[in-house]
């Protein structure tokens, strides 16, 4: 073993996180119509852990959106167990899913999905109007402003989101779905309507925020970006077919800079 891989490994056991926060166990999704079913994911096991980086990548119809709504809360499955923390989330009611989902789950999406009517700060406070009722104006509006801090928007905070490019649009959007201080921020293929420099800004943003202790699990078809992660899963037939731990030497940076 040479020197860097005994380093890499030593990174490997003692920054990765041991607690458990989500869990899927032989997690199937099968679509049904009149005339077809298709099998979406075909038994998946995968565990989360506290600040992981996941990735996951496959060819089109693989399973990737059905897993990511999956593990939003969007969705059920069809059979097998998940699990949030403690809790059996596998089989609930379209209003118990969406309550677990707001204490839990942030998203971002590949088309941003702001209101442009809206301002960039009330873009980003919307989730807190809904989730917590009982908040003060100032408090939710500090907690946007919080949130747009880490993103570097502070500055953009009365625009409208039609005034700002699509990288920073994305950065407002990673704010929003940060703002809720959730479990795990789902990230579908962030960079797709982006070019290369704002796709590599919003890829660096991810990092930073997983490297100072957010958990991301995030769905790409961009290889260079899919290294980024410090866990990279593919998936194949609705299946994860492989993993890859710290592949790279920049997602072994990342890791050793925790
Ligand atoms: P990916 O995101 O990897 O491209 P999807 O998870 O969107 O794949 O889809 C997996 C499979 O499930 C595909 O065959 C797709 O056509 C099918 N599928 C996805 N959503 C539905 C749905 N709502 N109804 C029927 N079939 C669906
Ligand atoms: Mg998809």
């Amino acid at each position: 073993m040479t020197h860097e891989n005994a380093t890499l490994m030593n990174t490997q056991s003692t920054s990765r996180s041991t607690k458990a926060i989500i869990q899927m166990n032989r997690l199937t999704k099968v679509f049904a119509t009149e005339s077809v079913e298709t099998h979406a994911l075909r038994g998946v096991d995968l565990t989360i852990y506290d600040q992981d980086y996941i990735s996951i990548s496959g060819p089109s119809g693989c399973g990737k959106s059905t897993l990511l709504s999956l593990l939003g809360l969007l969705d059920s499955p069809t059979s097998g167990q998940y699990l949030i923390g403690e809790s059996d989330v596998s089989h609930l009611s379209v209003n118990e899913r969406a309550e677990i989902r707001n204490q839990h789950i942030g998203f971002v999406f590949q088309a941003f999905n702001l209101i442009d009517e809206l301002s960039v700060l009330e873009n980003v406070a919307l989730p807190l109007r809904y989730r917590e009722p009982a908040l003060s104006n100032a408090d939710i509006k500090q907690a946007a402003l919080d949130s747009l801090a880490l993103v570097d928007m502070s500055h953009r905070c009365d625009h409208k989101p039609n005034q700002l490019s699509g990288g920073q649009q994305q950065r407002v959007a990673i704010a929003r779905g940060l703002v809720g201080k959730p479990t795990v921020l789902l990230v579908d293929e962030p960079t797709g309507n982006l070019d290369s420099k704002n796709g590599d800004a919003v890829m660096a943003m991810l990092a930073q925020l997983n490297k100072d202790g957010m958990t991301i699990c995030m769905v790409t078809h961009d290889p260079r970006y899919a290294d980024m992660a410090t866990r990279k899963l593919h998936l194949l037939d609705g299946v994860i077919a492989d993993e890859y731990q710290f592949t790279t030497p920049l997602a072994a940076a990342v890791q050793e800079a925790k």
